[in-house]
């Protein structure tokens, strides 16, 4: 049968699990020798151990694990030629022209160059005796087909990457468990969530969990914004929601309060360490800020301007890397599933003219579209995020 070797790249999110269990057991059921690639990129360069055979029960018990089984790294090697040398080499030696990726837009624009290299590194490899002739010949075309896993959901093209949800989830969880702190001490909490240039995490958390107030990334607030803020945080703080008389005649009587059983309050910024850097400004742009410790000072701005003119108490959660963790969801297993078995359908139907694909969920419908088309549309949104120029970059968003 047909070599197909499964691997995740770039950061890991939950659910990826699910997609390799199913690509795997899709694999097998068809009748194709199916091969994990440990720690993506990096194992496919070395070769040896982290190139392994995988069987029926090699992807048992490991649906409900969060993160991803066999590994995930970011790869220097195979950015150059000669990493890629290695790699193929390593492909060809165990049979295998088939590729399932598992990751952002940039392992799989590593994989679509691949691709398009592989004959010209087959040649290389078969003139100076690494490989026969022959198999030059057998192998001579490398399919690929792609799956995006992220919890940021910012890639064109699919409803839903693999791992949104779950992270989602996480988010809730966490302003359920504030919450009662907010309520209790009648706190104002600013939480920051992850998303990098999509605001998708910060919108879909702040409607799920009561936020007063959200800021995001592809929105720069209008000058004033603080103003607005504040109104619409006093109007939330002191509105009589509970329902019991005497915190309603509490909360009539002092405006300015919140009432006990309402008083959570939350922000959410959504900014990620590093990454997110160019967002910040976003949020000041009267401040002018050069290096990353300008993430503290928005946050801390966000809480002054709180603490100012309400004078609520006013406290700062960074969710961090505990969005990227824990069990899967039910959908991003399910999810998983779906496009896992849709990328081996994928391959055995590529024909070496194919265009590369990735699977994207259409709806309740696992399908491919063109890889590279939904690439370039996805960095073209991230250099419109850079450039500031958000309309652009929702509108191309929009549209995929
Ligand atoms: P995330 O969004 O989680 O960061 P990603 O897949 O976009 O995921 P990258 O760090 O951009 O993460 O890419 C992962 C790996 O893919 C790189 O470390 C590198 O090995 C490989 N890669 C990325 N772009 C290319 C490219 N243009 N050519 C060859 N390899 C690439």
């Amino acid at each position: 049968g047909m070599g197909i070797a499964i691997f995740t790249s770039g950061g890991d999110s939950q659910g990826m699990n699910a997609a390799v269990r199913a690509a795997v057991r899709m694999g097998l059921y068809v009748g194709a020798r199916m091969y994990f690639i440990r720690e993506g990129y990096q194992g496919m360069v070395d070769g040896g151990d982290n190139i392994v055979e995988a069987e029926w029960s090699s992807v048992s018990g490991i649906i409900h694990k969060g993160g991803t089984v066999i590994g995930s790294a970011r790869c220097k090697d195979f950015r150059e030629r000669a990493g890629r040398l290695k790699a193929a080499k390593n492909l060809v030696e165990r049979g295998i022209t088939n590729l399932v990726v598992i990751g952002g837009d940039g392992s799989l624009t590593g994989a679509n160059c691949f691709r398009q290299e592989w004959s010209s590194l087959l040649a290389e490899l078969a003139s100076t005796g690494q490989i026969s002739a022959d198999d030059q010949q057998k192998y001579a075309h490398l399919n690929i087909v792609g799956m995006v896993g992220s919890i940021d959901n910012d890639f064109c093209g699919t409803d839903m990457t693999i791992g949104t949800d779950s992270a989602l989830h996480r988010i809730i969880e966490a302003c359920d468990a504030i919450s009662a702190t907010a309520y209790s001490h009648q706190r104002c909490f600013i939480m920051e969530v992850m998303g990098r240039h999509c605001g998708y995490l910060a919108l879909v958390a702040a409607l799920a969990s009561e936020a007063s107030w959200v800021l995001l990334p592809e929105e720069p607030p209008p000058a004033g914004w603080q103003t607005t803020m504040c109104d619409k945080l006093r109007m939330a703080s002191s509105a009589p929601r509970c329902g019991r008389p005497d915190h309603r005649q509490a909360a009539e009587q002092t405006t300015a309060l919140p009432c006990h059983c309402t008083g959570g309050l939350f922000i959410y910024l959504p900014l990620v360490a590093a990454e997110c850097v160019e967002a910040d400004y976003v949020f000041i742009p009267e401040w002018p800020v050069v290096n990353w410790e300008k993430k503290l000072v928005v946050k801390l701005h966000a809480a002054s301007v709180v603490v100012d003119n309400l004078g609520f108490d006013t406290r700062v959660t960074v969710l961090g890397h505990v969005q990227r963790g824990g069990s899967p969801s039910a959908f991003d297993r399910i999810l998983g599933c779906r496009m896992g078995a849709e990328a081996v359908l994928a391959l055995i139907e590529a024909t070496p003219d194919t265009e590369a694909s990735v699977i994207s969920l259409d709806g309740n419908q696992a399908v491919r579209v063109p890889l590279m088309a939904c690439v370039k549309k996805t960095q073209a949104v991230a250099k419109a995020m850079e450039d500031k120029n958000w309309q652009l970059a929702v509108e191309l968003r929009g549209r995929s």
